[in-house]
């Protein structure tokens, strides 16, 4: 049982390390543990991202404890030192290490760096912005990146993979709304009608493009958004069609890379790094109002879940094992 926040306190999911042992729970804590910042946000609204899952249930990419994670964050500001937000500003906050290096979203307050926040686009609101999350920013900034390499809607299909997860999810819907021919790459066949709803033309499994072997593989994909890493990523590689690119996003299969430069010098494929964490400010907003334009509320209802506080340790074991379709909003006040 937690004590009810006061004026002077706010309520958090910590994850304590208790000698090798790690473990979250809710707590209600002065305001005075807050992290530094200039920016003190009233926190409505957070998410679940693979990461969030990794912090909860203590493997490995927390550094300091007791932490509260949660990598993004929507609500209001309270007080800006910086005198940049004025006070019922709406803002979001994902990224720049919240979550992983000092607390995050986990909680009814937080405090920030003023230059970390984005005010949250006219029409929209915090739950939206937490169903878009780091995930839907993340495929945000693939789809830019695999734009600004030159790929368009008439060059032939785009293979997402890791689909029916939170990244690819929203890349489906993106590359959709942009015109672009969509093939899903998953391990969940039981998920082809909620892929196709969110735009995807063909299915395909999650074996397929892994056992693309050669070096130079047929000639398939104008362009990739990967999520998945390994031998998925270098089975997509080898089989992007000349002049065309990757964005490579997750390591949801693996973190290792084990192909040959031919694609990149035979035929001019290009590697994009995709890191939404230190993502500068301009292609943040720029990112920000273009989600708000081609994914509103109405097209994320059915991907999206809204659960409570509460509900995340059990949650976080959840979306490590691939078992969480689409986004998860975290209420932090249920
Ligand atoms: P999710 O867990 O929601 O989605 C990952 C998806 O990958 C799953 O739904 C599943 O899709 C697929 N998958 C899971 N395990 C395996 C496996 N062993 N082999 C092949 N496919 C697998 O996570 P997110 O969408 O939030 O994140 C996806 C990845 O992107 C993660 O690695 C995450 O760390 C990374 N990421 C990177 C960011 C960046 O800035 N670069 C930002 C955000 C996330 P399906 O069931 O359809 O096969």
């Amino acid at each position: 049982m937690t004590t009810p926040p006061t004026p002077d306190t706010y309520r958090a999911l910590r994850v304590i390390r208790d000698g090798d042992e790690k473990r979250a729970e809710l707590q209600t804590l002065p305001l005075s543990e807050l992290p530094e910042g200039e920016v003190l946000i009233a926190v409505s609204h957070s998410s679940l991202n693979y990461k969030d899952g990794l912090a909860v249930t203590g493997k490995g990419i927390l550094r300091q404890w007791p932490m509260t994670p949660g990598i993004d964050l929507a609500g209001t500001v309270l007080d800006d030192a910086s005198g940049t937000y004025a006070p019922g500003t709406a803002v979001i906050l994902t990224g720049w290490g919240i979550g992983e290096r000092q607390d995050g979203g986990y909680a009814t307050r937080a405090r920030a760096r003023a230059e970390w926040l984005v005010r949250q686009p006219a029409g929209t609101d915090a739950a939206w912005a937490m169903s878009v999350g780091t995930a839907g920013f993340t495929a945000m900034l693939a789809v830019m990146a695999l734009e600004d390499a030159g790929v368009r809607p008439g060059h032939g299909e785009v293979l997402v993979t890791g689909a029916a997860g939170g990244v690819g999810s929203t890349a489906i819907a993106l590359l959709s709304a942009a015109g672009f021919t969509v093939t899903a790459s998953t391990g969940r066949p039981e998920e082809e009608a909620y892929l196709r709803d969110l735009g995807a033309s063909g299915i395909i499994g999650r074996e397929e493009v892994p056992a693309l072997k050669r070096p130079l593989e047929k000639e398939r994909w104008a362009g990739v958004v990967d999520t998945v890493g390994g031998e998925t990523l270098a089975g997509a590689y080898a089989s992007t069609r000349t002049h065309g690119a990757l964005a490579v996003c997750g390591i949801a299969g693996g973190t290792g890379l084990n192909t040959t430069v031919f694609p990149m010098i035979l035929r001019g494929v290009s590697l994009l790094g995709i890191d939404s964490v230190t993502c500068p400010q301009p292609r943040r907003e720029a990112a920000w109002q273009r989600l708000a334009r081609d994914l509103p509320a109405s097209r994320l209802a059915g991907v999206t879940q809204t659960r409570g506080l509460s509900e995340v340790p059990a949650l976080a074991p959840q979306i490590l094992a691939g078992q969480v379709r689409g986004r998860t909003v975290i209420d932090v006040n249920g």
